[in-house]
């Protein structure tokens, strides 16, 4: 779904007298609108296509005098949206990848395995050219799809086992995420640069032991390091402030190790 305006209204509270206690009057809500063709109806009455074309910032208002603003959606809101496949990378697994490896807009990536394209479209937000591969074509589709919501012109998605190598040279990061990583390791000597990164994503300790112990085995790779990134969500409202008891738990574990002859 291409998100063309969300609408967000905040959480009102009221204190009552008689219970001594601040109650909530309208609950925070965020829409993503797609179509502002046609009026969007929701459970704060409707609001009028007119009204889905107003510049952003503007306050509008549902037939129920309920209000929100209006504006339009950035990256970020668009890729939360993106189709998924396989299970995806999370944000702050990727932001660790960017902030580790510091690839900027002259830097150049090769992603495998692409699955639904979230990490290679994450990385391509940032690097000037991104490579992904992938062994399926249903797969394949998809990333095609959300390469195309993203409207991304920097991605090229190949059909590639990238256990058989790699068919670009000049790479300054290599990001995996796929069964058995350590089989990249010979075909990443060949296409990073000195100095380029490999980074393995894994859900699993044994597949992160033998990426790490094969790429310190390798005279050519330096080993960084092993990381597992744990977000705590809190809840703050008032004075009462507490880590959310849902949320994200554990995710995978990302190795780094760089190139350097
Ligand atoms: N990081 C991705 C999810 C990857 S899921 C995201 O954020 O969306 C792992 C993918 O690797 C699967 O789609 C699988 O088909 C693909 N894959 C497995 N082995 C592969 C190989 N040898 N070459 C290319 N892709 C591979």
């Amino acid at each position: 779904m291409k998100v063309k305006k969300i609408i967000a209204r905040k959480e009102k509270k009221q204190f009552i007298e008689d219970i001594k206690r601040e109650v909530s009057i309208a609950k925070k809500r965020v829409y993503y609108i797609d179509d502002v063709n046609k009026d969007f109806d929701i459970k704060e009455g409707v609001i009028s296509k007119k009204d889905l074309k107003k510049k952003d910032g503007s306050i509008i208002k549902t037939n129920q005098n309920k209000e929100f603003v209006i504006f339009s959606p950035s990256f970020i809101d668009q890729y939360k949206k993106i189709k998924r496949t396989a299970q995806i990378i999370t944000t702050k697994d990727a932001a660790a990848i960017i902030a580790e490896t510091g690839i900027n807009k002259n830097s150049t990536v090769v992603d495998a395995g692409a699955g639904s394209g979230a990490l290679s479209c994450f990385l391509a937000n940032y690097a000037k050219k991104v490579y992904s591969y992938e062994l399926r074509d249903d797969f394949i589709e998809v990333v095609s799809k959300n390469i195309k919501m993203l409207e991304l012109k920097n991605i090229t998605i190949k059909k590639k086992d990238i256990y058989n190598g790699i068919d670009k040279k000049n790479i300054d990061l290599i990001t995996l995420d796929l069964p058995e990583p350590w089989k990249v390791i010979e075909h990443a000597e060949k296409s990073l640069n000195i100095g380029g990164f490999i980074v393995s994503y894994s859900t699993s300790i044994p597949q992160t032991a033998d990426f790490v112990n094969n790429i310190r085995k390798n005279e050519r790779f330096i080993f960084i390091k092993t990381i597992e990134l744990i977000e705590r969500e809190w809840k703050i409202d008032g004075r009462r402030i507490r880590p959310k008891s849902e949320g994200l738990g554990y995710t995978g574990f990302i190795s780094f190790a760089r190139k350097i002859k």
